[in-house]
């Protein structure tokens, strides 16, 4: 079985960790992947704004980088997202185990059953993360004294401009923790992919207008963090579901695809 983690910079850079890349092409375009090398194989690595982050969030391409995954047989996947936060509770530099989203997003290419031969198909949400992921997470999590909060509503912003302060107000009021640009979207293709997925926020500043009027970003600490918590995620990966997990059968078919849609 092969894993995978999704970043954004940097997640491909773990200390120990030699990685190769490559190039999966898919009916939605290609894909640059970082394949884990010796103690490593299993683990692949994406990082959603490309190698030098240049690609804004409402340009990634997440339908040619999640079908690159199925492709090559990757079954359970692992996110990282840098968000701000929609409560002082939530604190820059805190971590956040998502449960929920809520999509804002718009004209983007967000399902890989889009009508005719790739089918009809609708999915269902009503928990879109991997259950049994998240609670093995959080298990891991404590076992090594990584402080991570146990449930996050992520607002899924379309970007690339960050919102304003009545837009962070409104957020918040709508029953949102934490705001970022590309998590939903990625959650919900990794659903109808049928890859058991779980990801963690890591909160980098307030929402605007939040606590003062200039945004602040904080950084600091954030690349040990990241070390710390790809340690937790790989384990996680690894450790054998000893409890029933449905969630990679959650589509429901209207009209199957009539051709192998990650093939
Ligand atoms: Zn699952």
């Amino acid at each position: 079985m092969r894993y995978a983690i999704v970043g954004g910079t940097g997640v491909y850079n773990l200390e120990g960790v030699s990685t190769v890349e490559r190039t999966v092409e898919t009916r939605f375009g290609e894909a640059t992947i970082y394949e884990g090398l010796h103690e490593f194989s299993d683990i692949v690595f994406l990082t959603r704004h490309g190698k030098d982050h240049t690609i804004p969030p409402h340009k990634v391409n997440y339908r040619a980088n999640i079908a690159a995954l199925k492709k090559i047989g990757v079954e359970r996947a692992l996110g990282l997202y840098c968000v701000g936060s929609l409560k002082t509770l939530i604190a820059p530099g805190d971590f956040v185990l998502l449960d929920q989203f809520i999509d804002q997003t718009y004209n983007r290419e967000d399902t890989f059953y889009s009508g005719g031969e790739y089918g009809l198909v609708h999915t269902d949400m009503v928990r879109p993360f991997c259950n049994t992921l998240r609670n093995l997470i959080l298990k891991e999590a404590k076992n090594q004294n990584f402080r991570i909060m146990p449930y996050g509503n992520y607002i899924c912003f379309n970007g690339p401009r960050f919102e304003t302060a009545a837009e962070i107000r409104y957020f918040a009021q709508i029953g949102g923790d934490v705001i970022g640009m590309t998590g939903a979207t990625e959650t919900m293709l990794f659903r109808e992919a049928g890859i058991h997925y779980a990801a963690a926020a890591f909160s980098i500043n307030f929402g605007a207008g939040l606590l003062s009027e200039k945004m602040e970003f904080k950084r600091d600490g954030l690349n040990d963090d990241i070390q710390k918590l790809s340690k937790i995620f790989i384990s996680v990966l690894r450790d054998s579901f000893n409890q029933e997990c449905n969630c990679n059968t959650a589509q429901r078919f209207n009209s199957s695809p009539t051709i192998d849609i990650f093939a």
